[in-house]
Formats: structure tokens, C-alpha cells, sequence
């Protein structure tokens, strides 16, 4: 084991039982102290993560929506996965995509193909991607994949826009390979940890190089440590005791920020779903409620408040409007996770798809839907090309500063998607949205100049950001 192995299991499982009831006034006094937006204990973070009852669950909600609200302000950021190879030599027992899967229909996208799926996706409205594989050396290469970023990078659609920020989503890389993935200018590295709970998770990974806990539970270590800027952290809901994951996430985030002064950029929160012949998909061994679902959400909100979070379409469309209100910052939308699936309208696409996905609306529906909740969605790539990542970002939005920048460029890049892509409807209510919203950019000069990159926008420009 690693000299300093920061999830400590003995300790989480002490405080769980410890704060099995937690007291009315106990619980107040934790929510008070969330407000102040400086993160909690792990004691705190039990004593909320073992709340069952109505009023203390309400009161969290709120507080986790406030939190949110004061840090990002009322925007959603949007982003596409773009699923560029299913081979895999790993057998994860949840995963559609696992080695002994024999019906799953085996492809690797050519850079021609990568390019197409690009165009649709920017077509869709879309400016940042999430680009994921299986892992698997010949098939798909580590290298292979470092081109298909140099291609995706490389589309433009029919209004001239491309991609402007590329998150990657792969297997745990060594330090040469963070060093070369450095080279092609990516946005934030993530991985998910599936389970910090040492003996489920080489249960749950029977072979394969995924089988080493400690391999992927210092991966970040070694990104941070080569030059990456943001990383992404998750755990896979369902696998192991849910209140443990959310402990463990927070002694991860705590190791990062304590060791590099970078904590987690985003966190993940998947829950499994049912996937081709994975047996702990089709029989997932700890599931979450829909009730611990929005508690677990509400409570990571509390405790890491400057941390994005990021919500995908495995959830159902009236679920993720819930947690929309919780703490949620990022979501994907029209989504395939099946490589190619943007282009092919396949008829068995569980053949190929990872897993399947709830939130089946297009990306045009999703963003009429989140304005009518009254949030703002954002294709915002403005912290990754000024560059104010890593401890820069960390500096920004730990105090809450973070949304001067959110909400003006949530606003342009609305406007752009407006005036590009939207439907009529979709354009009336986001053209009332940003006016509603202009109000709540605080500093004026912030606002006057808002005012001029939307009008300058409306007129043909594009790409204005701060
Ligand atoms: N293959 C790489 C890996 O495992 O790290 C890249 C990520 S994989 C394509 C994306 C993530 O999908 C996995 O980390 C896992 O948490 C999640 N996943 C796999 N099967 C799932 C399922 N049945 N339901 C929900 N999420 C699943
Ligand atoms: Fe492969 Fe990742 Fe699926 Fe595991 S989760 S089988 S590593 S694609």
C-alpha cells in the first residue's frame, strides 16, 4: 500500500455509525456553517449524509441550491460525449463494454469518421465534448487517441464554429502519457474511481489492467503532477455503500487540494445503469434511491462547494430537473454513448452502447427545457482559453468569484446559440432569459460590456468572451 493511502475506510465507516441520528440542531448548525462556502469536516459530512428525515432533508436542498446559486450563479454548462471506441480489454461487471460481452459489436472510429461525428455534434449547438474509450492497447490505442483530438479539434460546421474545449474521459495514463496528452491541449482530465471501497472494487474488476485499485486511485496524482491543470473525480453510485463513496470522494478532493493546492475541478456522480450482459448492471449490488440520490448530490454541494458538478443522461429527464436545484453545474445533453452513434440511427444500438441512457430528448429540447426552469444554458469555454485553470480557477471560485465570469459568458454563448441554432420558441424564451438575467451581473462595467458583446453577436460576430 502507498505511504500516504488517503481514504482512510476504517475512519468513514466510524463516522457513519457515529452520526447514524443526527440531531435537529446539529444539523442546522452544519448547514449554517456550509453557507460560508469554506467546505465542512468528513464528521459534518456524515452527520449530513445520515439525514432521513423531511424537514432537515428540505433544509439541505435549500441550502445546497443557495450555495450553488452564490457560487456559479444560475447557469448550466452543456457538453456532448463522444464515445470514439468500445473495444475493451477490462471486464468491469457493470460495463456494456466489458471483454467477456461477446455481443457487443466491436468498433473504432477512423479520424474521417471522428470528424463527422463532430460536425453533427457541433450542429446540435454544442462547443465542448467529452471524449471517452474503452481501454484497450491495439485496438485502440493510447496514441490513436491523441489523434482523434488533433481531428476533432480540427472541424468546423456550417456556421463556421468548432469545438473550443475537449474534456478526456480514458483509462489511467503513466507520466509519459500525461505528457504527450499535455501536448494537445485538452480541458479537464477525468476518471472515476467506480468504488473507493478497496475489496468491492477488485470485485468488481475481476481482470484486466483495471484490476489495480491503487493504479487508478493515484491517477491525478500523476496528472497533476506532469503538467495537467483540472481533473475530474467520481465514483460510480450503486457498486458499494453510497454514504461511504460520498466520504471518500471528500478525503480524494482533500488529498489534491492539501498536496497540489488543486482540488477536484469537477466531481461526477453516476448511477448504474443497465447495461448488455454486465451482471452487476442488470443486478446492481447497493442501489440508490431517488431520495439518496438528491441527498448525496445536495450534501457533495455542501461540502466542496467550488467543485463542478456533473450530471450525464444516465438519469431520467424529470430526475435531473430535480437536481438541477441541488448543486448541479454541468450536464451532457443528447448524448450516445455507442462510437457513432451521432451519425448512425441504429437499429439495435445496444449492441454497441456502453450503457443506456434516460434522457433520450435532443439537445434542442434539453436547453428549451433547462430556460423554462429558469436556468441559463451555458457553452461557456472561457476559464480553459484565458487560462485562469488549475489553482488559478481554484483562487477564483473558491471565494465565490468565479460567477463574474460565469453568467456574462453563459449569456453570450446563449446568444450565440440563439442567433445559430434555436427553434423560434427556444429563442423567444432565451432572448427573455438573458434580458431577466442581465440584472444579475453585478458589476457594471461587467454588464455595459455584456450588453455590447450581445449586440455585437446579434451582428454577425462571434466568440466574445471574458
Ligand atoms: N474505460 C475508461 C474507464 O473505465 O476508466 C473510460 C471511461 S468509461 C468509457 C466511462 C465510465 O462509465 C466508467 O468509468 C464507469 O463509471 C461508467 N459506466 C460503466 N458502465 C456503466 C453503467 N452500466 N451505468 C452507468 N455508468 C457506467
Ligand atoms: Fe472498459 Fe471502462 Fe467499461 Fe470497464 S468501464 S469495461 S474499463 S470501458
Amino acid at each position: 500500500m502507498n505511504q500516504d493511502y488517503f481514504i482512510d475506510e476504517k475512519l468513514i465507516h466510524k463516522l457513519l455509525e457515529e452520526k447514524i441520528n443526527p440531531k435537529k440542531k446539529e444539523i442546522d448548525k452544519i448547514l449554517t456553517k456550509a453557507l460560508l462556502l469554506k467546505g465542512l469536516e468528513l464528521k459534518e459530512i456524515a452527520a449530513l449524509i445520515n439525514i432521513s428525515d423531511k424537514t432537515p432533508l428540505e433544509k439541505l436542498f435549500k441550502t445546497a441550491l443557495k450555495i450553488k446559486k452564490l457560487i456559479y450563479g444560475n447557469r448550466l454548462v452543456l457538453f456532448a460525449p463522444l464515445y470514439t471506441s468500445n473495444y475493451c480489454s477490462n471486464n468491469c461487471l457493470y460495463c456494456g463494454f466489458r471483454r467477456d460481452n461477446k455481443d457487443m459489436k466491436r468498433k473504432c472510429l477512423t479520424l474521417e469518421e471522428i470528424k463527422e461525428e463532430v460536425r453533427i455534434i457541433l450542429e446540435q449547438g454544442h462547443k465542448r465534448i467529452l471524449m471517452l474509450m474503452g481501454e484497450h492497447v491495439s485496438e485502440c490505442s493510447f496514441d490513436y487517441f491523441l489523434k482523434t483530438i488533433e481531428a476533432a479539434y480540427s472541424v468546423e460546421d456550417s456556421k463556421g464554429s468548432s469545438i473550443r474545449r475537449i474534456n478526456v474521459e480514458i483509462a489511467p495514463l503513466t507520466k509519459e502519457e500525461f505528457q504527450k496528452l499535455n501536448k494537445v491541449k485538452i480541458g479537464t482530465y477525468t476518471v472515476f474511481q467506480e468504488t473507493y471501497h478497496q475489496e468491492t472494487y477488485e470485485k468488481m474488476h475481476p481482470s484486466g489492467k483495471k484490476y489495480d485499485y491503487f493504479w487508478r486511485l493515484y491517477v491525478m496524482d500523476r496528472a497533476l503532477e506532469n503538467g495537467l491543470n483540472d481533473v475530474g473525480i467520481g465514483a460510480l453510485f450503486g457498486l458499494y455503500d453510497y454514504r461511504f463513496e460520498v466520504l471518500a470522494l471528500i478525503q480524494h478532493a482533500k488529498h489534491l487540494d492539501d498536496k497540489y493546492s488543486i482540488g477536484p475541478h469537477t466531481i461526477s456522480i453516476p448511477r448504474i445503469e443497465c447495461a448488455q450482459n454486465a451482471p452487476c448492471a442488470m443486478n446492481i449490488p447497493n442501489p440508490v434511491s431517488d431520495k439518496d440520490f438528491k441527498k448525496l448530490v445536495a450534501v457533495l454541494r455542501c461540502a466542496v462547494p467550488y467543485t463542478g458538478m456533473i450530471l450525464s443522461t444516465r438519469e431520467p429527464s424529470e430526475m435531473r430537473k430535480q437536481v438541477f436545484n441541488l448543486g448541479v453545474s454541468q450536464i451532457s445533453a443528447g448524448s450516445k454513448t455507442n462510437p457513432g452513434g451521432y451519425k448512425e440511427s441504429l437499429i439495435n444500438p445496444e449492441d454497441e452502447e456502453q450503457f443506456l441512457l434516460n434522457d433520450t430528448r435532443s439537445t434542442g429540447e434539453i436547453i428549451k427545457s433547462v430556460i423554462q426552469q429558469g436556468f441559463v444554458p451555458s457553452f461557456c469555454t472561457g476559464c480553459y482559453r484565458l487560462k485562469r485553470v488549475g489553482k488559478d480557477f481554484m483562487d477564483l471560485a473558491k471565494p465565490g468569484l468565479i460567477k463574474l465570469h460565469c453568467l456574462p459568458n453563459a449569456l453570450t454563448t446563449l446568444k450565440e446559440y440563439l442567433v445559430d441554432y434555436a427553434d423560434k420558441e427556444t429563442k423567444q424564451e432565451g432572448e427573455d432569459i438573458i434580458k431577466k438575467e442581465l440584472i444579475n451581473i453585478s458589476d457594471e462595467k461587467r454588464r455595459e460590456k455584456t450588453v455590447e458583446y450581445l449586440n455585437r453577436i446579434e451582428n454577425g460576430e462571434r466568440d466574445l468572451y471574458f
